[in-house]
């Protein structure tokens, strides 16, 4: 009789879950992805057409943030975006053949070729702005129209450079100010698609705010005691607001950022 593992079953970014937004366990295929070999944990896509099988449901991931501990996430992470990158990498990117998996590692191997694609994380920083003893920057996303929640300022690295020059830019570009005291805080991986967030805390230096209109719709220093709608519970950015506001850990050596 085969063993049966805990599957990560996806359509897009939805997951299938019992109605305690717990896992399946389910019987293994070859075409599984083996998400930690040996502790039968496996990752698979559920395709549009295939039914959903009884008692199991599909939930948006973001939304099971909050009823997961932080292993759990990064789990569900880790099994999103290997689903993602997997699908993504189904030809060889220097000759065109079809690529096949690594029998034992994360790759996709072209057997023409030999080139070996591997997953890949974008590196994202995401910074909180403080200036004084009790004003935050919060900053309103122009493509979030259907909210009124503000977030923290957040952009890709560029090639060729550092996180602290990451930092300086996307502030500069996005409310146009300059910082000083650019300080690590923690890190987080994020599977929308595959970003691993990089923290920072920094304060206000000079300048006065002035908005890149594309990206930011408004950003106010806020008091403390006086914040706007932020960003969820189980997010960085819930997080490092909750820091730099009340004192809490953004993170310890137990990766306590829930
Ligand atoms: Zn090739």
């Amino acid at each position: 009789m085969s063993k049966l593992s805990l599957a990560y079953i996806f359509q897009q970014q939805k997951l299938l879950v019992d109605q305690h937004y717990q896992l399946p366990k389910v019987e293994s295929l070859a075409s599984d992805i083996l998400i930690h070999p040996g502790d039968q944990v496996i990752a698979r896509d559920l395709l549009a057409h295939e039914p959903i099988p009884e008692g199991l449901q599909l939930v948006p991931i973001r939304q099971l943030l909050q009823f997961w501990t932080t292993q759990q996430f990064e789990q569900a992470s880790r099994a999103i975006q290997l689903l993602e990158w997997k699908r993504n990498h189904q030809f060889c990117s220097h000759c065109g053949t079809a690529t096949e998996p690594h029998p034992t590692e994360h790759a996709m191997v072209c057997p023409a070729c030999q080139y070996r694609q591997y997953p890949r994380v974008q590196p994202c920083i995401i910074t909180v702005i403080t200036r004084g003893e009790h004003e935050i920057l919060l900053a309103k996303n122009a493509r979030n129209t259907s909210s009124q929640m503000y977030g923290l300022i957040a952009g890709f690295v560029e090639v060729g450079e550092t996180l602290e020059e990451a930092v300086r830019r996307e502030t500069e570009e996005e409310v146009g100010l300059k910082l000083k005291n650019i300080q690590y805080l923690a890190s987080q991986p994020w599977p929308f698609p595959s970003n691993l967030m990089i923290a920072f805390k920094a304060e206000y230096a000079s300048g006065e705010i002035r908005l890149q209109e594309e990206e930011i719709s408004d950003a106010q220093f806020f008091k403390f005691d006086d914040l706007p709608e932020i960003p969820f519970k189980g997010s960085i950015a819930h997080a490092m607001i909750m820091h730099v506001t009340q004192g809490d850990a953004v993170a310890d050596d137990t990766k306590a950022w829930l």
